[in-house]
C-alpha cells in the first residue's frame, strides 16, 4: 500500500508521527505513533512490536531524551513496542493501566497485550511535562476500560477513542457502549482544536465530529430497538439488517458493537435476552 511507512511526518510544531506497517481492516494503513516535544520527546502509542517500526522510531527520536513511552490502551496494535523501545532507550512506560482481569470473568481477548507493564499509571487529569509543557491524561473508557487520551497544547491524541477513518469498535465485555458515549460527551465539552487519532487522518473539526459520532451511535441504537421491537432477533440477523453491504471482514466486529448496544439497552430495561434472541422489554 502507498502509505508513508517508517517516515517521520511533522503534523504541527512539537508533534510528529511515524506510521507502523500493520495495515488491516481494523487499523486502516496501520498504527500511527506520535512523537510529542522538541528538545525532549514523549512517544505516544509505540505500536506493534515490529523491529522495523522500533528502528524507525529510534531514528526519528534521534538521541533526544525520552521522557515517557505512553500508551492510550493495551490493544496489540498499540502497546507491545513499548517493551523493546524501553529496553533500547531506558525510557519509562507511562500511561494507561494494565487491563484489570476481574473475577467476574476474563475481560481480555486475543486483541489484548497481556504483557503490558507500565512503570507508572496516569489517572485522569495527571500529567507529565515535555519541554516544560504538560501532557495531560484524559480518561476515556468505552473502546476499552483502560483507555486514555492525551491532551497537549490544544491538541488531543485520541488513540482509538476517536478515529479519523472509521467508527470505533466497542465490544463487550471490556468494551462498554454507555461508557463510550459518556467519554464522547466528555470530549464534546472540551475545547481542543485538533485530534490526532492512532488510525486515520487528523480531525480538524473536533466538536462537530464528536457530535456526528454521538448522533451516529444514537441512530444505531434506535435502529436496533426498532428491529428487536418488530420480532425477537439474534445478533447476526440484526447485523444483516442494520449494516447492509458490510465488508465481510467486519461482520464479527459489527456483531460486537450490536451486542454492546444491546447490553446497554438491557441495563436500561429496554430490551430482554432469551438465550440467543433479543426482544423489546
Ligand atoms: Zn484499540
Amino acid at each position: 500500500m502507498d502509505a508513508p511507512y517508517a517516515k517521520l511526518e511533522q503534523v504541527e510544531p512539537g508533534i510528529a508521527r511515524v506510521l507502523a506497517h500493520n495495515p488491516s481492516a481494523f487499523t486502516y494503513y496501520g498504527t500511527q505513533t506520535y512523537l510529542v516535544g522538541e528538545r525532549e520527546v514523549a512517544v505516544i502509542d509505540p505500536g506493534p512490536d515490529l523491529p522495523e517500526h522500533v528502528d524507525a522510531l529510534e531514528q526519528a527520536i534521534g538521541g533526544r531524551p525520552i521522557v515517557a513511552i505512553m500508551c492510550t490502551h493495551t490493544h496489540r496494535d498499540h502497546s507491545p513496542a513499548s517493551r523493546p523501545l524501553a529496553e533500547r532507550t531506558g525510557a519509562p512506560i507511562v500511561g494507561c493501566a494494565p487491563l484489570a482481569l476481574e473475577d467476574v470473568g476474563p475481560r481480555a481477548d486475543a486483541a489484548f497485550d497481556g504483557d503490558y507493564l507500565p512503570h507508572r499509571v496516569l489517572a485522569d487529569g495527571e500529567a507529565i511535562e515535555i519541554d516544560g509543557q504538560p501532557i495531560v491524561a484524559v480518561a476515556t473508557p468505552g473502546h476499552t476500560s483502560n483507555h486514555l487520551c492525551f491532551a497537549y497544547e490544544g491538541a488531543l491524541l485520541t488513540g482509538d477513542h476517536v478515529m479519523g477513518w472509521s467508527t470505533t469498535v466497542v465490544v463487550p465485555p471490556d468494551g462498554d457502549m454507555a461508557a463510550y458515549m459518556a467519554s464522547l460527551d466528555r470530549l464534546r465539552q472540551r475545547d481542543e482544536r485538533v485530534y490526532y487519532p492512532a488510525h486515520g487522518p487528523a480531525v480538524t473539526n473536533p466538536r462537530q465530529y464528536v457530535r456526528h459520532l454521538l448522533g451516529h451511535r444514537m441512530q444505531r441504537e434506535k435502529q436496533i430497538l426498532r428491529l428487536v421491537g418488530e420480532q425477537p432477533r439474534a445478533i447476526p440477523d440484526i447485523v444483516a439488517n442494520a449494516y447492509p453491504g458490510l465488508d465481510p471482514r467486519l461482520v464479527v466486529a459489527a456483531g460486537g458493537s450490536v451486542l454492546a448496544h444491546l447490553v446497554d439497552l438491557e441495563r436500561r430495561g429496554l430490551v430482554e435476552r432469551q438465550e440467543e434472541q433479543w426482544k423489546a422489554a
